[in-house]
């Protein structure tokens, strides 16, 4: 499927399309990012003992905005990570934007909200329903 050229997918249009991919891009480098920063400070954790626990809540408290933001995409782990990767794969060979178990359009709003969603929101309630 990689042969086929990017184009217009359904109602999303190139700019919108473009503009999907800047954002999944930018949340693959926060998490990415963040993963790092975690790795680290587990790594001076253990290394300096009692008093990394006071940079640990030092270093919270800067911009916290930014970084729970950012916090809130790394403690869902590799999984969204994962979710991203396959976001892109799908723009480029023109699947984005379709439910992967329905194939319907997956809602403008809907990608919005979650640039990097697979599933439209009937699926994915039916899907939340059994994991339940
Ligand atoms: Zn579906």
């Amino acid at each position: 499927m990689m042969f086929q050229t990017l184009r217009r997918i359904g109602f999303v249009d190139q700019p919108q399309l473009e503009k999907f991919k800047k954002i999944i891009l930018m949340m693959r480098a926060v998490v990415l990012n963040e993963v790092k920063n975690d790795r680290r400070k587990e790594s001076l954790r253990e290394t300096s003992g009692e008093h990394s626990y006071s940079f640990h809540i030092a270093d919270q408290g800067s911009d916290c905005n930014e970084h729970e933001k950012a916090y809130l995409l790394a403690s869902m782990g590799g999984d969204i990570l994962e979710d991203l990767d396959e976001a892109l794969d799908r723009i480029n060979d023109g699947s984005y934007a379709h439910c992967v178990k329905c194939g319907k359009e997956i809602g403008l709003k809907r990608l919005e909200a979650i640039p990097y969603a697979r599933l439209c929101i009937a699926c994915k309630s039916s899907e939340e329903k059994k994991a339940v």
